[in-house]
């Protein structure tokens, strides 16, 4: 029996990708700032409209730099439902991950809890657009410029999103995504940093190539956090695609709309003003052993939904303060996220959706 998995890699057709090749071995330049990285990096501000994109080789990274940049090393306000990099990278950087629990509709952090933790300590705040799902955005600008925090948004499901119009990427003081291969748009390994700031701009230029300012001047710290050659070659080769994939998106998830029943069942709640990108498709039962059952009676067909996100990040044993968040914790305990990627056939949707009816309507 074929296997559905929860997401695969979009690969583009390989003679494209071969053509890159060819060129990276002409050259003999494989990494260190390339020709294609920076083809990639004004292809992406292109398409996305964006000022800049700092290209970096994964998500945590740009997280860790983004944390750097801003110069946080006290507490930092975030959400526990994300996936372990948004806390972890916090922790990694000496800051102290405090969590405001989320919204049950949006799974996105509640901005009326993040009033609830702030005290003298806290720096910033630093949350994920969940699923793709743009966060509060306006309720948490005004949080932070009267209490004087920073904002750093976790936008590694973003792709494509739109709020008010312009890519989610713009808002924030820096905003940080990921191009790892089971992302929408990927690089195979990667990520970007985008902000509004110039000054900090240019920190993160130094920032993620080991302070270099020149070859034998140093501006503070840095990391090793530049891409290679060999992804951005993929990162071109897929953003040709990206209208497509995400048109693909949406329909799949129009017919995961219109096919579910919903009962015991309800996906996320989309913000206003937001433009979805359809990046995942996360189901919330109205409980464990529903939601248990369910998987069960998919896996039995070779359906592999997963259990993004669980554990609630508010359960992991590192961490110092421990903050009570009942909803994410509920949440995390009951939702999976469907098959959802560029080549899922609809009939492979469709027979989804006709075991979670079935097995709905079965169970009482
Ligand atoms: C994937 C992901 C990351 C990490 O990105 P990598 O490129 O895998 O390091 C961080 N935050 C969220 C919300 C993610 O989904």
């Amino acid at each position: 029996m074929k296997t559905i998995p929860v997401t695969k890699p979009f690969s583009p057709p390989i003679e494209e990708y071969k053509k890159y090749l060819d060129e990276i071995w002409e050259r003999n330049w494989y990494t260190n700032n390339g020709p294609l990285l920076i083809q990639l990096q004004e292809n992406l501000r292109e398409y996305l409209g964006v000022r800049e994109v700092a290209c970096v080789s994964n998500g945590t990274v740009a997280l860790q730099i983004a944390l750097k940049a801003l110069g946080i090393k006290g507490k930092v306000i975030t959400t526990p439902f994300s996936y372990v990099a948004t806390t972890s990278s916090i922790f990694w950087e000496g800051c102290t991950p405090v969590f405001a629990d989320i919204d049950p509709h949006s799974l996105n952090i509640d901005p009326l809890k993040i009033l609830e933790v702030i005290d003298k300590d806290t720096e910033a705040i630093l949350a994920t657009h969940c699923f793709g799902n743009a966060c509060e955005i306006d309720f948490i600008e005004k949080i932070a410029s009267e209490h004087g925090l920073k904002v750093i948004y976790d936008a590694a499901h973003c792709f494509g999103t739109k709020y008010k119009g312009e890519s989610i990427f713009n808002f924030g003081d820096i905003s940080t995504t990921s191009f790892h291969a089971t992302k929408l748009f990927h690089s195979i390994e990667g990520g970007a940093i985008f902000s509004q700031d110039k000054n900090l701009r240019k920190r993160i230029s130094f920032l993620r190539n080991f302070g270099h300012d020149g070859p034998e001047k140093f501006s503070g710290v840095g990391i090793n956090g530049k891409n290679s050659e060999f992804h951005a070659a993929m990162g071109l080769c897929n953003l040709r695609y990206i209208d497509e994939i995400l048109e693909r998106r949406k329909h799949q998830s129009e017919l995961y709309l219109s096919g579910l029943s919903f009962e015991k069942s309800r996906t996320v709640q989309i913000q206003k003003n937001t433009t979805f990108n359809f990046a995942y498709f996360p189901l919330i039962f109205d409980s464990f052993e529903l939601m248990n059952i369910v998987k069960s009676e998919l896996e039995k067909d070779s359906i592999f939904p997963r259990r993004y996100f669980f554990p609630s990040l508010s359960s992991l044993d590192y961490l110092e303060i421990k903050q009570p968040t009942p909803i994410s914790d509920e949440i995390a305990s009951k939702v999976i996220c469907l098959p959802l990627y560029h080549d899922l056939l609809d009939s492979e949707i469709e027979k989804t959706i006709e075991i979670i009816n079935h097995t709905v309507f079965n169970y009482d």
